[in-house]
Formats: C-alpha cells, sequence, structure tokens
C-alpha cells in the first residue's frame, strides 16, 4: 500500500516574513493530515524552514542541486548542503529547469544520481508539452525522461525515488489533466517500471502536479496510480494546501 505523498514546490517565491506565517499556518493545520508532507523551499529559506519544523512531521525539500558535491562552482548548491539543513527531498527535472535552464534527460539523470548517492530523495519531474501531446508523443517523452534515470541508477534506485508526472501545458496554467488523462499516463509509469521490476514499480510513488487544488485533488488523488500531488501555485496558501494533504 502506497503512502499519499503531498509536496509543495514554492518556486521562487519567499520572504522571511511569508514563510513564517506559510509553515506555522501548515503546522496548526498538520493535525488532521494522513499524507507524507513535504515543502521543497528555495535555498536561502531552508535553514529557516528547518527550525521552524523542528519536531514536526512536515518534511523539507530543496528545488534544485549541482551534481558535484564540492569545490569551484560558483553560485551552486550540492546535495550534501541540502543535507545539512535536514532536508530529505529535492526536486529534479521539473520542467522550469528543462526548459529555462537547458538540463537534458541526461543531466537530470546524473542530479537524480547525486541526490540519490547523497541519501536524499529525488522527486523525478516528467512530462510532455503541450505540442507533444497533441502530436501524440506523450508516452514517448515521458519514456525518454524516466529511461535516462533507470539507464544510469538502475531500477533498484527507484527504492528511493518519488516521480512526479507534471504535463508542461498543466503547470501554472489553471489547465489541470482530468483525472483519466493523468490516470493513464501515470500507469504508463508504472508499467514501463514493471518492465524492470514489478515489486518496484508497485512501491513507487508517482505524484501527480500541474494546477492540483483544493478543488480538484480529490478527484486526481482517487485515482488508482495517482499518489499524491506535487503543488506549485496553491501550496503558497497555507489553507489550500492542508486542504490537499487532506485530500490524499
Ligand atoms: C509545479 O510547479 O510543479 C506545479 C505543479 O505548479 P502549479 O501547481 O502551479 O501548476
Amino acid at each position: 500500500m502506497r503512502k499519499t505523498i503531498v509536496a509543495g514546490n514554492w518556486k521562487m517565491n519567499a520572504s522571511k516574513e511569508s514563510v513564517n506565517s506559510l509553515i506555522n499556518g501548515i503546522l496548526s493545520g498538520m493535525s488532521d493530515v494522513s499524507s507524507d508532507v513535504i515543502v521543497c523551499a528555495p535555498f536561502p529559506y531552508l535553514s529557516q524552514v528547518e527550525a521552524l519544523i523542528i519536531n514536526s512531521d512536515l518534511m523539507l525539500g530543496a528545488q534544485n542541486l549541482n551534481v558535484n558535491s564540492k569545490g569551484a562552482f560558483t553560485g551552486e548548491v550540492s546535495a550534501e548542503m541540502i543535507k545539512d539543513f535536514g532536508a530529505q527531498h529535492v526536486l529534479v527535472g521539473h520542467s522550469e529547469r528543462r526548459s529555462l535552464y537547458g538540463e537534458t534527460s541526461t543531466i537530470v539523470a546524473e542530479k537524480t544520481k547525486a541526490a540519490v548517492d547523497a541519501g536524499l530523495t529525488p522527486i523525478l519531474c516528467v512530462g510532455e508539452s503541450f505540442e507533444e501531446r497533441e502530436s501524440g508523443n506523450t508516452e514517448a517523452v515521458v519514456e525518454e525522461q524516466l529511461n535516462a534515470v533507470v539507464g544510469l541508477l538502475g531500477i533498484e534506485a527507484f527504492n528511493g525515488i518519488i516521480v512526479a508526472y507534471e504535463p508542461v501545458w498543466a503547470i501554472g496554467t489553471g489547465l489541470t489533466a482530468t483525472p483519466e488523462q493523468a490516470q493513464s499516463v501515470h500507469l504508463f509509469i508504472r508499467n514501463l517500471l514493471a518492465g524492470s521490476s514489478e515489486s518496484i514499480a508497485q512501491n513507487t510513488p508517482i505524484l501527480y502536479g500541474g494546477s492540483m487544488n483544493a478543488g480538484n485533488a480529490a478527484d486526481l488523488i482517487s485515482c488508482s496510480d495517482i499518489d499524491g500531488g506535487l503543488i506549485g501555485g496553491a501550496a503558497l496558501k497555507a489553507e489550500d494546501f492542508l486542504q490537499i494533504c487532506k485530500a490524499g
């Protein structure tokens, strides 16, 4: 039985003041939440969140990492540094990193490996663009993105990886995938993993991301292969985020 996981991706939205009120708001409603809950904060706020969530069930994640563990990489942040702030998770392969910062599937696989090697749990984002869906290439795109990681790390690594299916056309657009559209790709992903290991496929959490909100979360999460959500916009309001956390 897979546990529901809800992860918030704050992207580049935070201030010391907003982080305080958002985390305190989430913490105040956590007693009614049975899902695992993760917040992925921008680097400068990891320390603040670490202090605020101490002794709570809330978990911390980062939004990116460098593949190297240390050295002359000005402006970069390593998996070890992320761990140093009590984070257990890190997003890899978010579509904004793939499209805006040129992260290929090879780079994403290397980042996934750096996270796993350091003992972090990567949240590996995959998903097709609008054009790719329209041209019938959704499964091919997702397969290529996943295979890059399976090829570099091996299927066993998926014991410590969370997958997030995020159709690019649904991210930040208000155009949520229907439960049927999402479930179909989630099942495709699970079957793809099952091609290498049935038991790992059954145990791998696959989250949906793309304009999930308090109103549509329950319908999506109730699908048999949707194990929770990766939430952008709606993760910035404690009440909305908590409602999604309770939908699982
Ligand atoms: C995301 O950034 O991963 C995301 C899913 O954003 P939104 O919920 O705003 O679509």
